[in-house]
């Protein structure tokens, strides 16, 4: 054993007290988001299905947002704040002259990152007296999140999950329950949309674009409910810098600073959570922080083309500019399904179009991904979720790359779930008996 430390942990007490909101530190934010040439006004939309809170946050200009004392307080709850960890074993076991981090989003109570934005959203809803709230899930952590905020503060929630996950992962589904959520296989029969896509195939397996209709159509026909997204719009970045926020004042404590920062991109919140308070850095000090998103070749959205596109199957959302690969691409499911959506968040896109970011895309049969996930397993002892096995499998590569170069660079990486949920996954792919 080095006497170095291994772990850097925050008191409850300095948990950060404020997000933080890259938008005015952008040399170009992203442009606004705005209605298509023709139809039904769905900026007018925006306006019926969300809480005023987070509708408020999503324009907000100001740098920095004061976190309410009551969602600080369940912050604290669920464990926050949580510890940056040096992968002394992972190191070793790669002979990398590099020092790797990683941040441990697992230590969540329902298994990932998404807690930090579930909790303010619940939080403003009950706040302005809303009675339920409605999602989408793809793999069923963001659904779960939810259902853990809303029975904390009170709220009933409903959630379309993408039949393509929601098929196998039947212990999910029973968390969600328990939290006392009502949870839908989608496409449903619960809504216009639904329906359409069940007509078209009864085993439709669905896509989070099209639960993602299925959950507005559903909030707007009650004027008691409000409609909460998990990702990619800002107000959800704007949460997750919680993370980030964290992890600079654990690399103080550690006497270091990251030269890569890597995390997966689905829609981008975990990504933005860790890395926009180091691009900020960046833009502002000069720092030459690389930045590294793992995608699946399944939905590269990084990679597509940087246009207004709508969020959803069913073109309800108003359009925003983002990287996208096109609302209604089919896009082949894969155990991660937490990283199948077509667009990225417009921050991350306009972060991407800066250059700020590079992406490494990993095959669509997982193995190699779930085998690298295995060394994290047995040199650092935790299960990462399937999604994070992505930013895990970037970080070992980089590692590697690192090994071969002969230099001594600082990784951090998120690791945004535990996979505790996801056994079938890892069982499938790698062949466990
Ligand atoms: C949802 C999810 C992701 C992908 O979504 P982002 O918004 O890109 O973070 C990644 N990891 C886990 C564990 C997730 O639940």
């Amino acid at each position: 054993m080095k006497n170095e430390k291994e772990r850097y942990d925050l008191s409850p007490k300095e948990l950060p007290e404020k997000w933080y909101n890259i938008i005015p530190d952008l040399p170009t934010p992203p442009p606004p988001p705005k209605d298509p040439d023709d139809g039904p006004s769905r900026m007018d939309n925006l306006n019926k299905v969300f809480s005023k809170g987070v509708l408020d946050q999503e324009m907000c200009e100001d740098r920095y947002v004061e976190i309410p004392e009551e969602v600080r307080e369940l912050y604290r709850q669920a464990g926050r704040p949580r510890p940056l960890i040096r992968a002394r074993g992972l190191e070793e076991e790669l002979e990398t002259p590099a020092k790797l981090y990683y941040k441990s989003e697992f230590e969540s109570p329902t298994g990932s990152h998404k807690v930090n934005t579930a909790l303010p959203q619940a939080f403003y809803a009950k706040q302005q007296g809303i009675e339920r709230l409605t999602t989408e899930t793809g793999a069923g952590q963001w659904g779960t999140a939810l259902a853990y905020a809303c029975s904390l503060v009170g709220l009933d929630i409903t959630v379309y999950w993408v039949r393509a996950a929601s098929s196998w992962k039947e212990e999910r589904r029973n968390l969600m329950q328990l939290y006392g959520a009502e949870v839908h296989d989608s496409p449903s029969t619960q809504t216009k949309i639904g329906k359409e896509m069940l007509n078209e195939d009864s085993d439709h397996e669905g896509s989070l674009g099209i639960a993602i209709s299925e959950a507005l159509q559903d909030a707007k026909r009650d004027e008691n409910a409000a409609y909460s997204l998990g990702s990619v719009l800002n107000h959800v970045l704007l949460h997750q810098t919680i993370i980030g926020l964290e992890t600079k004042k654990q690399f103080k404590m550690a006497g270091d600073y990251p030269d890569v920062v890597i995390s997966c991109v689905g829609g981008g919140s975990n990504f933005g959570g860790l890395a926009i308070p180091f691009a900020a850095d960046r833009i502002n000090d000069g720092k030459e922080t690389e930045f590294i998103a793992a995608q699946s070749e399944v939905a590269p959205n990084l990679n597509g083309d940087y246009r207004y596109d709508f969020g959803d199957y069913a073109e309800q959302t108003p359009l925003m500019k983002m990287f996208t690969l096109g609302h209604q691409s089919a896009m082949p499911s894969i155990k991660a399904d937490g990283l199948r959506y077509h667009g990225a968040a417009p921050i991350i896109s306009a972060l991407k179009n800066e250059g700020f970011i590079d992406t490494i895309i990993f095959p669509q049969d997982e193995e190699y991904v779930f085998d690298r996930a295995k060394t994290f397993i047995q040199s650092e002892g935790f299960l990462p979720a399937l999604e994070s096995a992505y930013s895990v499998a970037a970080a070992i590569d980089k590692a590697k790359e690192c090994k071969r170069k002969g230099e001594e660079k600082t990784i951090v990486f998120n690791v945004s779930g535990n996979g505790f949920m996801d056994m079938e996954g890892y069982r499938d792919v790698l062949g466990l008996g």
